[in-house]
């Protein structure tokens, strides 16, 4: 067992706690926090609601359709984490407006003590919260959810797997897509001759130099052919501009096809 004061804390603060239970009681989540490398704690804002009936939420000013979450329970509710826990602690909102999620921003995240995440609903979350009680909003893609339950089930998982330890050997993240800002060359396993099609023979050559060289160019391959947007940040060593220079000369042999026909 790790000593829990090194774990990385999640909190997260949402309507809906009980969509939660399932994700974080399986896999890689649920072996990470049984090994005290995480810990994960879920908040129900309507806990900080007040009155009977606890509304967490109110019709938005100036009219227009949806509710909107109030401000003090969130208020309280982080009051609370503070109080639980003291130390420093990243606040993120979940929204659509938000900073995109991003490996590099799941690294950042990573090195953090505590990471809160609030989850909005309906119409949102009353402005205030935004500008007083976060340090950023953060979006995993551009498209709506409904809520953002899923957004930081998204931002849990792919930070978790990034804490030392929680992966385990030999499953590293340095060798995950996007970690050196290559895409990961392709991964095959049992049986080699699937109905015909078989596996790359130089997977099987026991050279592991030859098996390095390969899975580099391919992994140079996809990100160049998929997104050329991290193809355009990327620092070629020499050695991968000599790997490049096979793949083009590969290319105009197969006629100008950038990635060999998976189909065939
Ligand atoms: N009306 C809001 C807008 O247009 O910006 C969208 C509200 S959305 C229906 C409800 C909640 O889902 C948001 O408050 C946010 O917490 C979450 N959400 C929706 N899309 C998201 C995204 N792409 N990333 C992170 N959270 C998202």
């Amino acid at each position: 067992m790790n000593d829990s004061s090194s774990a990385l804390e999640f909190v997260i603060l949402t309507l809906f706690p009980r969509y939660f239970v399932s994700p974080f009681s399986e896999s890689i989540l649920s072996k990470a926090q049984a090994k005290g490398l995480v810990k994960v704690k879920i908040v129900d804002i309507r806990d900080f609601a007040e009155g009977r009936h606890r509304v967490a939420d109110d019709y938005p000013f100036g009219g227009g359709e949806g509710m909107v979450l109030k401000v003090e329970p969130i208020a309280r509710a982080l009051e609370q984490v503070g109080r639980d826990s003291p130390g420093p602690m990243r606040v993120a909102l979940l929204s659509p407006q938000g900073q995109l999620f991003s490996q590099e921003l799941a690294q950042e995240l990573a090195r953090q003590k505590k990471l809160v995440l609030i989850c909005g609903h309906y119409e949102g979350v009353d402005e205030r919260v935004a500008e007083h009680f976060i340090d950023q909003e953060i979006s995993i893609g551009d498209y709506v959810l409904s809520g953002g339950e899923a957004a930081a089930l998204v931002i849990v998982e792919t930070v978790a797997r990034l804490v030392p330890g929680v992966l385990g050997n030999p499953l590293s993240p340095g060798n995950d897509s996007l970690a050196g800002g290559v895409l990961k060359h392709p991964v095959y396993t049992r049986p080699a001759d699937y109905s015909g099609r078989q596996v790359p023979p130089v997977l099987f050559s026991g050279d592991h130099h030859k098996i390095d060289r390969w899975q580099r160019k391919e992994s140079l391959r996809r990100t160049r052919s998929r997104r050329p947007d991290l193809w355009a940040k990327l620092e070629l060593s020499e050695s991968d501009q000599e790997i490049l220079a096979e793949i083009e000369t590969e290319e105009r042999e197969r006629g100008g096809q950038d990635e060999p026909d998976s189909k065939n």
